[in-house]
């Protein structure tokens, strides 16, 4: 794996930390637990779509492209931070905002929705469920070439072959962190949603060599399904990479734990999230990480990753959003 042939723009200086849990760990009273802090990534509020964004924004310089138009939900960390990176290189930026659970979208919302106006996109436009993203993108980007212009399309997460790469690097990150604490990790576990996070993991460790198995929590999809889009989209990321594609039985997504459906709050999300807050002072977020860290709790509990195993969670970030799922997180007996 040799990640500085690609072109890549720098959002965060140096490693993001590697921590031990030494509270959630003694109060769950199984494997020892750590914490890969990506949430504190660089860009406005960090989390997992940085790494991303390295290589799709390098990618559109390179093109000579003066505007990024990109997709995603109504409280989209991916948008977010496609606006600063946007902002950050002088480009413009234009959002497609597809409202997934009908009636949520509100201009007026708080989390990210608010991040969206301050820094200042170009076009935000709602469309219902179903709606053909990449149709809505393509006329984006035709809409940006007819002033004169010329715009790059990132697809929704920023999860196609090349944006996964960012999540490659974090495999040779966590690999000489791992090698530099003399602490072997004995699994990895990461929310696992558009899949590009997933498999660039996947994909990093094994063209590493490194060992350590990936377990998914979906955030979005049935186990099969979400497996499938991983597996495929680790399939690319290896051949655009020239390393071995992972196994299809090295593809693990557990779906116990998306409750109703995509963002919509579980009793365990709230739970988790207000463990971690409590017991580390470590701020998840309701759509990703705290459906990721309830699967992550529920696990250790009931033995799965039992006493003398390491376990790191990957935190991929999204505590803006926590301010949008106010009425959803308080404690219930202070409402
Ligand atoms: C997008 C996102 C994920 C999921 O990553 P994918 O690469 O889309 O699977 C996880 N956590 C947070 C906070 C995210 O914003």
């Amino acid at each position: 794996m040799n990640l500085a042939r690609f072109a890549r723009r720098r959002y965060t200086p140096g490693f993001t930390s590697l921590e031990p849990m030494p509270r959630l760990s003694a109060a769950l009273g199984g494997a020892e637990l750590w914490i890969k802090r990506d949430d504190l990534l660089g860009l406005a509020g960090g989390g997992n779509k940085t790494r991303k964004l390295e290589f799709l924004v390098a990618d559109a310089i390179a093109q000579g492209c003066d505007t990024l138009v990109t997709v995603g939900a109504p409280q989209s960390n991916h948008c977010r931070l496609t606006l600063a990176a946007a902002a950050r290189e002088g480009l413009q930026c234009r959002l497609v905002i597809e409202e997934r659970v009908p009636g949520t979208y509100r201009t007026n919302a708080l989390g990210n929705n608010l991040l969206f106006d301050l820094m200042g996109a170009e076009i935000i436009r709602n469309v219902p469920p179903g709606t053909d993203l990449g149709a809505e993108m393509a006329a984006e980007v035709a809409a940006v070439a007819a002033l004169g212009r010329k715009a790059y399309a990132i697809v929704g997460g920023g999860s196609n072959a090349l944006g996964a790469l960012g999540y490659a690097a974090c495999a040779g990150e966590i690999m000489a962190q791992s090698f530099e604490l003399g602490v072997a990790f004995d699994r990895i576990v990461v929310a696992s949603g558009s899949a590009g996070t997933h498999a660039g993991l996947l994909t990093g460790l094994v063209a590493l060599n490194a060992g350590v198995p990936v377990t998914g929590i979906n955030v979005r999809r049935p186990q099969a399904e979400q497996e499938a889009n991983v597996h495929k989209l680790a399939v690319a990321t290896a051949e655009l990479m020239g390393t071995p594609a992972p196994a299809r039985d090295a593809v693990v997504a557990l779906d116990r734990w998306v409750g109703p459906g995509y963002s919509l709050p579980t009793a365990d999300m709230v739970a988790a999230v207000r463990l971690l807050a409590q017991s580390e002072g470590i701020l998840l977020d309701p759509v990703y990480t705290g459906k990721a860290m309830a699967g992550f709790v529920a696990l250790v509990r009931d033995g799965t990753f039992a006493a003398g195993q390491r376990m790191l969670f990957l935190h991929t970030g999204g505590s803006p959003s926590l301010h949008a799922y106010a009425d959803d997180l308080r404690d219930p007996a202070l409402n």
